[in-house]
């Protein structure tokens, strides 16, 4: 991408916090001013990228998206237009739908993104960017930067300059999003599961999450009252073209488009080389040695504490992660594990917390129990005679006073090897087990011509 030539000016234009309980959605916004743009011949030189941030973030609502659109423009002051044409859509769609504690911003980057600035799209995902951060990039180079906001919480420039300089440089993935008529915003989502069933059998491998097969249910819809349909997500842009073409609904479908993305990268984990390196409100993969017995807390949740040469930390998998918590409960003191996650701050009541996405028991402990003797006549475990008296066999009699207890290794009921939460726990940026080895080490720059209605 970096390396491409391209003749004309570079307008990067990044989008956040401009979606709201009462329907609105950045994806909707941003894919609106994307479909316009094209349909009116203008060169893109991306996919409509949609980036996730940090999701340990406590000023998160729900995803933590933020988007971003680049395009060439044929001179400076074209781009400086379609900067304003950009802004313009953002304002009249924030005036309709926006709700009063979000801060809207769009940032308009005229020229080519600099180092510092991918930095920060990076460290956006994976650690707490200060707004003194961002205002000094945004100062340093002016009058390439463009912002623009209603607001006087300036938060949401956080965001949607890391849109701008995140450039989904290594592993990535896409959605394609699907969305309703304005008739319909509200009102039960129409999709017919068969089809979903289908559609995930049929581009195997290549779509992902788009079912949870234990519970038989669809994962490509939301559920609030926002203008997506659904979201099919995959590896490539023309597995979800297919993918759209199995998929039936009930009610029609008002536009769709193809986002680039980092969702189900784990670019938000960083891994960590001990346990005191486990910030929080960062996301780390992190090994230690289990320390205590898994404990099972108010709510259903699982707690295991891990340890390393640093210190202990309490690693957690929540209610929502079913069965995943089960395997959790069966480690046992001397386990070592490789945790996923993003680490909560201590409060009153827990410690600093890492919230469980995935574990790799790496080595089980032999874990040794002392039973009391088989009785060598009939085979059935003794029963102690008293206090030194050695063992009796209390189904034929047997006595052997000098007999003791004999130490065994305990079949484990966990295996060495990778675990995750079922489909239906997954968050945006977690990668599933089934994306490992298909991981993208970069992008060749090449848009399929078809990537949007
Ligand atoms: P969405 O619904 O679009 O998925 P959300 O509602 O969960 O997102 P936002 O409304 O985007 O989240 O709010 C998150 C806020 O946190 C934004 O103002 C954003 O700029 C800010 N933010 C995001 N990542 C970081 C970060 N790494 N450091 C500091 N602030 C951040």
């Amino acid at each position: 991408m970096a390396n491409l030539k391209l003749n004309g000016v570079e307008l990067h234009v990044g989008f956040d916090d401009v979606d709201s309980p009462r329907g609105g959605c950045t994806t909707d916004l941003v894919s609106e001013i994307a479909i316009k743009w094209s349909k009116r011949g203008v060169k893109f030189i991306d996919y409509p990228n949609l980036v996730r941030l940090n999701p340990a973030i406590p000023w998160k609502t729900r995803g933590n998206g933020a988007l971003s659109l680049r395009v060439l423009a044929e001179s400076y002051e074209l781009a400086k237009d379609m900067c304003s044409e950009a802004i313009s859509i953002s304002e009249d769609y924030v005036a309709e739908f926006t709700h009063l504690k979000r801060s809207p911003h769009v940032v308009c980057f005229i020229g080519h993104v600099p180092g510092e600035l991918e930095s920060m799209g990076e460290k956006a995902v994976r650690d707490v960017v200060l707004i003194d951060e961002a205002l000094s990039i945004v100062e340093k180079h002016l009058p390439k930067v463009i912002t623009w906001s209603n607001s006087s919480n300036r938060r949401g420039l956080i965001g949607a300059l890391a849109a701008v300089g995140n450039r989904l440089t290594k592993d990535h993935t896409y959605e394609l999003i699907a969305y309703r008529s304005r008739d319909y915003w509200g009102t039960p989502r129409l999709i017919d599961p068969v089809s979903v069933f289908k559609m995930d059998e049929e581009t195997g491998g290549l779509t992902f999450l788009n079912v949870d097969k234990e519970a038989n249910r669809i994962l490509i819809a939301p559920h609030g009252p926002d203008p997506i349909l659904f979201g099919i997500r995959g590896e490539e842009p023309s597995a979800l073209i297919k993918a759209l073409s199995i998929v039936k609904t009930g009610e029609p479908i008002a536009k769709w488009i193809i986002f680039r993305t980092n969702q189900a990268t784990d670019e938000h984990l960083k891994r960590v080389r001990n346990l005191c390196e486990a910030y929080a409100y960062t996301g780390v993969i992190a090994v230690g040695r289990v320390s205590r017995d898994p404990r099972i807390i108010a709510g259903g949740h699982v707690i295991l504490t891990i340890a390393d040469e640093c210190g202990e930390v309490d690693a957690a998998a929540y209610e929502p992660t079913e069965d995943f918590r089960g395997i959790v409960k069966e480690l046992k003191p001397g386990d070592v594990v490789e945790v996923y996650g993003v680490v909560r701050p201590p409060s009153s009541i827990h410690g600093k917390t890492i919230n469980l996405e995935k574990i790799r028991v790496i080595k089980l402990a032999e874990v040794l129990r002392q039973l009391n003797p088989i009785c060598p006549k009939c085979g059935r475990r003794m029963t102690s005679s008293g206090k030194g008296k050695g063992f009796k066999c209390t189904y034929c009699g047997y006595r052997d006073p000098t007999a003791s207890k004999v130490v065994v290794i305990e079949k484990r009921r966990v295996a060495e090897g990778w675990y995750q939460p079922p489909p239906r726990a997954f968050k945006h940026l977690m990668k599933p087990l089934e994306r490992f080895g298909r991981e993208k080490s970069g992008w060749s720059g090449v848009m399929i011509e078809k990537w949007h209605s």
